[in-house]
């Protein structure tokens, strides 16, 4: 950090204050306000003056003190040790800060984001003497039980490997080894990496999202599924289920690392993040989940600048493991609140407010954060990684049409939409059948026909055509009674019932229910409808719907989520058989 100040402060107004300036600055350039040397990024700048966001709280800071440029973009600090780590909206580690100052950040409290101290096993991979390029493996290091992590050479860095350190121990800022660029200049390298949490990280090609995540959430894999590199956004009023939904998703998907940005309101809220977390354990492995998590936490006691650039820390950290070749599953909850950072910060620029107080960036800037999403060609290679981003949005009064729902509407492709009716009667999660969507289905389709034998979109659009003929229904049960109805409807409403307490009804808390897998998925579906079209062709020769009912054990086939095991989903099919057998009997009988 320079000690030339380039500016004096002549403005504060919350977490923006203005400076006129004698030096040199760029826009988004960190700098440094004041004599406590707050961190803060550049947002505006013209000939004599600058605009800057301040990410710590600005109190006591007053009229006539400096401001310090460092000539770098706000960037994150990448390498190994992000893992498992807790940091803020600009990448200060909580826990090691927790350590020296307490439970609350001290302002102007400058600690290295990764220990500097510790020592990592390094194993080299490649030869002194090749040529390098940008994503070439220098090395690896196992991370933790669960991540090894590639020492890659970052963008920027072409020539010829001139050392490669040895196996052995060495801290992030070691030198590990030095490159010769084609002028002859050497450049020597770190396992540690700098970028600007604004600019993407460069790739090669991106590629057609035609892999799910699989969440092992019934309602999204059968339904309304995401692709890897996907981007989706969970709509839903206080209390609908976004929070749940989203830890469920972070500790099932099949993402190789999860990054979780957490902007809460309460304070409270953050802290059952930081709390509940480390609790959680990695289902595949049995392994703490933190093994494989990065948390980015920011809490309401935390200025809102630090908030709104949260965000992109996150995504920065999400690209560079991407980067590695790992698939990333960044969940940001909530984007509401992001936005309100937005809003807070122009209001203190006076800019001229658009929708709802909302600067008129909104939408640009929501589709640059949903726009980093995406399965590519790493540098260096063949190799693929993924980003995919889910992101809760918490319309004030659960009110869809506000601008932040609306806009994140156009540039994500899963809406995942929470419906307060339904999370009254416990129905969890609560997605809406009626109102969500996927927009990948087409892109998916052939990964479900080479992985269950049966056809994915035939059963997923009947399931959803007896679901929406249930709605239709309704209306006309609420106004003469379920006796009005046709056998034939009200076998109908049966089968409805099954799909939404048997299938898509999953309770997050049960150890068996809480995840399923492809195939179970598919045989609880097949046999729902299979049993819809059985019924029909019995009602069809005449047996009655009271008789019909008495044939099938509807308790027991809603429980059958809760009770077969994710690894023996044939067990589904001897049901199917048994319940085939039971209503031939009962044909049977009835011809008889
Ligand atoms: P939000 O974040 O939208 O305010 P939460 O995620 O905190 O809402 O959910 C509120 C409550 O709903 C939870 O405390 C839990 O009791 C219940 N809930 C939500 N989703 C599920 C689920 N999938 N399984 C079981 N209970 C759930």
């Amino acid at each position: 950090m320079s000690d030339d100040a380039v500016g004096s402060l002549y403005w504060i107004s919350g977490p923006v204050v203005r400076a006129h300036i004698n030096g040199q600055l760029s826009m988004a350039e960190q700098t440094w306000v004041g004599e406590e040397r707050l961190a803060s990024e550049v947002i505006s700048v013209s000939q004599d003056q600058v605009t800057v966001q301040v990410y710590e709280k600005t109190q006591g800071l007053h009229v006539g003190e400096r401001l310090f440029g460092s000539g770098q973009p706000l960037s994150v600090t990448l390498g190994p040790g992000l893992i498992g780590s807790t940091f803020d909206g600009i990448q200060r580690p909580l826990e090691m800060i927790r350590e020296r100052t307490g439970n609350f950040i001290r302002r102007g409290e400058r600690v290295s984001p990764l220990n500097t101290e510790r020592k990592w096993p390094f194993a080299p991979q490649a030869e002194a003497g090749a040529e390098v390029e940008p994503g070439t493996v220098l090395g690896l290091v196992s991370e933790t039980p669960l991540v090894e992590h590639k020492i890659l050479v970052p963008p920027g860095v072409h020539g010829t490997l001139k050392h490669l350190a040895g196996e052995g121990d060495y801290t992030v800022e070691e030198e590990i080894a030095v490159v010769q660029d084609r002028q002859g200049k050497e450049r020597s390298l770190t396992m540690l990496q700098r970028w600007p949490v604004r600019q993407g990280r460069p790739i090669v090609e991106r590629r057609e999202p035609t892999v799910p995540l699989i969440t092992g959430q019934r309602v999204i894999d059968t339904l309304f599924p995401i692709a890897k590199g996907g981007t989706a956004a969970i709509p839903g009023g206080f209390g609908t289920g976004k929070t749940v939904t989203l830890h469920s998703l972070a500790k099932w998907s099949d993402a190789d690392i999860v990054v979780y940005v957490g902007c809460g309101e309460r304070g409270n809220e953050m802290t059952q993040v930081l709390e509940e977390f480390p609790e959680l354990e990695d289902p595949w492995t049995g392994h703490p989940l933190m093994e494989r998590t990065i948390l980015i936490a920011n809490t309401s006691n935390m200025p809102v600048a630090a908030r709104e650039s949260s965000i992109y820390t996150g995504l920065t950290i999400a690209e560079y493991y991407r980067d590695q070749g790992f698939d990333v599953a960044l969940m940001a909850d909530s984007t509401s609140r992001w936005a309100q950072a937005l809003r807070e910060i122009s209001g203190r620029l006076g800019e001229m407010p658009a929708e709802e107080g909302y600067p008129a960036y909104l939408a640009s800037r929501l589709a640059a954060f949903y726009e980093r999403a995406g399965r590519v060609t790493v540098l260096g290679g063949e190799d693929e990684g993924s980003v995919t981003v889910m992101g809760a949005v918490s319309p004030p009064g659960g009110d869809f049409s506000e601008p932040v729902t609306r806009h994140t509407q156009r540039f994500t492709r899963c809406f995942w939409t929470l419906d307060r009716d339904l999370a009254h009667q416990r129905h969890y999660p609560a997605i809406s059948w009626r109102q969500s969507y996927s927009l990948y289905l087409e892109q998916l389709a052939e990964w479900w026909r080479e992985r269950v034998e049966e056809d994915w979109q035939v059963l997923r659009t009947a399931a959803l055509g007896i679901l929406q003929r249930q709605s239709d229904l309704q209306q006309i049960v609420q106004l003469v009674g379920p006796e009005a109805l046709a056998d034939k409807e009200q076998w109908t409403l049966d089968v409805a019932r099954l799909l939404r307490e048997g299938f898509l009804d999953q309770n997050a808390f049960h150890p068996v229910d809480a995840y399923t897998v492809p195939e179970k998925q598919i045989a609880l579906l097949n046999l729902f409808m299979w049993l819809h079209d059985r019924g029909n062709d019995l009602l069809e020769l005449g047996l009655s719907i009271a008789r019909l009912r008495e044939e099938i054990d509807m308790p027991h086939l809603i429980r059958l989520k809760e009770q077969v095991p994710n690894d023996e989903p044939e067990q589904i099919e001897d049901v199917r058989q048994e319940v085939g057998r039971q209503l031939e009997r009962a044909r049977d009988e009835y011809r008889e």
